[in-house]
């Protein structure tokens, strides 16, 4: 694949690198369900990063596989193994050493792609700090699911109703984005129905058990098809190039 970095040279990186633009994909590994596999955000993002990079000719950077913390309502938390959390000072490092790397490398043009909700301040964290160093640098940071058109909406959330994007956890977004990238992962027999019964207004440490369902699931994914992911993906990378074509005067 001509958009992977992971499959270039040193001297084929070395004769694009000045001129791409560089996608950084950023997951996390996190329960996410009966269903689904640990690894949900980083298969999207990572996804997302190379049809994005084939529509503009850009480069995927390797894919950041840890996040900070899951939060109860929002992936379920700490109480699932195989969740792997991150302390945010471990992460925001690890964002802002890789994205120095590439600066370094003298890349100049960056879209960090996020796919992990608790990323987002410690990514903006990190891309502050190195854009006060490098103002030469153009950084881009947005979450897949904030580039989600209102008409693809319309036609994902047809037989349920949206839950909001924190709650929408292992459930059809994610589902069928994982459905339409990696299908061999997805256990679809062993779908059930479940979700939080009611969202507190404030937090609690240590997360009382109860909050979160014992499946993980915090919104039903019945419903979710390969061709709903293929409909999203199609549409986020859509909202995607527009963004980079503003951006970067592409
Ligand atoms: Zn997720």
């Amino acid at each position: 694949m001509k958009y992977d970095m992971r499959e270039m040279t040193w001297q084929e990186f070395d004769r694009i690198r000045h001129e791409k633009i560089v996608i950084l994909p950023v997951g996390s590994t996190e329960q996410h369900g009966p269903h689904l596999p640990l690894s949900v955000d980083a298969i999207i993002a990572e996804g997302l990063s190379l049809m994005v990079a084939e529509s503009i000719g850009g480069i995927v950077a390797p894919t950041i596989y840890y996040g900070y913390k899951s939060a109860p309502l929002s992936g379920g938390g700490p109480l699932f193994p195989g969740t792997m959390d991150l302390n945010a000072v471990t992460f925001m490092n690890l964002v802002h050493d890789v994205l120095e790397e590439l600066i370094r490398d003298g890349v100049k043009k960056i879209l960090i792609l996020n796919g992990h909700y608790e990323n987002e301040d410690f990514i903006l964290e990190a891309v502050d700090l190195l854009s006060r160093k490098y103002e030469d640098v153009k950084i881009i940071e947005g979450s897949w699911w904030d580039q989600v058109s209102q008409h693809a909406m319309d036609r994902v959330f047809d037989e349920v109703e949206f839950p909001g994007w924190d709650l929408e956890h292992a459930a059809i977004a994610e589902t069928s984005l994982t459905m339409y990238f990696r299908p061999e992962f997805v256990r679809i027999d062993r779908l059930i129905e479940d979700g939080v019964e009611q969202q507190l207004s404030y937090s609690v440490y240590p997360a009382p058990k109860e909050i979160v369902p014992k499946s993980g699931l915090l919104a039903t994914a019945r419903s979710s098809s390969p061709e709903k992911g293929k409909l999203l993906a199609e549409d986020i990378t859509y909202g995607y190039v527009n963004i980079l074509k503003k951006e970067f005067n592409i």
